[in-house]
């Protein structure tokens, strides 16, 4: 097996996402988009009325007997043999030895939207590791060396909105040269210690944010500590919030029931994001109808089916949606510090 470099793999994106959407293994469902400004976000709302045609795929919920989980293992859309209208190549991080394949996405909505698939089973539900914060950012940065704009994001854990098992990470392209809604407000942040983590603080849910001065130049060498430490601090943060918001609320929904943690990441070149998952959906006030969200909620996207959902989605506003399905922040405890809270925040 010949691997790929991750400039080569941005490049190859394009022409396989036409190969696929013409051979018609890779769905493209056209939509319309719609900003709605709401707390300094100016979140795209993105209308897909084909969607209500879709037969929607399920999200997971990764509590499965062993049973199930086989059979969750045995039909993984993400193992070899893989789809060759959706295959784009593939990638092996050269300290870890982790090898990677990069798909389109199936079931697309935004052009050349594609995933990095660890090709060694590995859960949904597992931290983001080194190797892999090193290949998304690798693939971040060559893109941009190419003028394209893209982010990632992982949805880990049984209220994050994933609907595979299988570890995957999604990169969509943004027309923004700021990256996804949300980095509008990251970089406007005034933070007193660029190497901490941060809180959005006019959120009204718990996030956790670390700025990324990496020089463009920066080895594997220097982005594995300055990423791994960055998410480990970002991680250490999220499970101190949902550990508070258990204590005040009920353990099993806030996942001590077996669920385990869940927590949405978001990655662009400038920073890292998590938000810890209270729910994965919403159930809109008007019409009862749910929507599920992952990480691209919280990046500034949302995705509805109808013109009644996106009615009743501005009525309530993008964060008010994003705030019931995630937990309330308790940064000034964290920024406080005591024992029930390690690590220094900015
Ligand atoms: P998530 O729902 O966040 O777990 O992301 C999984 C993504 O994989 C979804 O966006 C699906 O559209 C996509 N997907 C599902 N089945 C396949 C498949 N066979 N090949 C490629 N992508 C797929």
């Amino acid at each position: 097996m010949s691997f790929a470099t991750p400039p080569a793999i941005v490049s190859a994106v394009r022409p396989a996402f036409d190969k696929g959407k013409a051979s018609g293994d890779l769905l493209f469902f056209p939509s319309e988009v719609r900003t709605h400004r709401d707390l300094g976000i100016d979140f795209q709302i993105r209308l897909c009325p084909a969607l209500l045609e879709k037969p929607t795929l399920p999200t997971l919920h990764f509590d499965l007997d062993a049973a199930e989980c086989e059979k969750k293992k045995r039909l993984d859309p993400f193992k070899a043999p893989y789809n060759p209208n959706l295959y784009v190549g593939e990638l092996k991080d050269e300290e870890e030895g982790t090898e990677y394949v990069v798909l389109l996405n199936k079931y697309s909505v935004v052009e050349e939207h594609f995933l990095l698939i660890t090709k060694e089973f590995q859960s949904q539900k597992s931290p983001l590791d080194p190797s892999d914060l090193v290949q998304a950012y690798q693939l971040l940065r060559a893109a941009r060396k190419t003028g394209k704009h893209l982010f990632a994001f992982y949805n880990c854990g049984d209220q994050s909105g994933a609907s595979q098992v299988h570890k995957h990470l999604q990169f969509l392209p943004t027309t923004d040269e700021d990256g996804p809604p949300i980095e509008q407000l990251a970089k406007a942040a005034r933070i007193e210690k660029e190497d901490k983590p941060f809180a959005l603080s006019g959120l009204p849910f718990a996030n956790h944010v670390r700025r990324l001065a990496l020089p463009s130049s920066a080895t594997r060498a220097e982005l594995e500590p300055a990423l791994a430490q960055a998410f480990i601090e970002l991680l250490d943060l999220c499970i101190s919030t949902v550990r508070h918001a258990t204590a005040n609320s009920d353990a099993a929904e806030a996942g001590g029931g077996g669920g385990g943690l869940s927590y949405n990441v978001v990655l662009t070149l400038g920073h890292l994001y998590i938000f810890p998952r209270r729910r994965e959906v919403h159930t809109l006030a008007v019409s009862g109808e749910t929507l599920s969200v992952n990480a691209l909620g919280f990046a500034g996207f949302l995705l509805v089916k109808s013109d009644a959902e996106l009615q009743a989605v501005t009525a309530e506003g993008p964060t008010n949606v994003l705030k019931s399905v995630a937990w309330a922040s308790v940064h000034d405890l964290q920024v406080g510090g005591g024992p029930e809270f390690d690590g220094d925040v900015a």
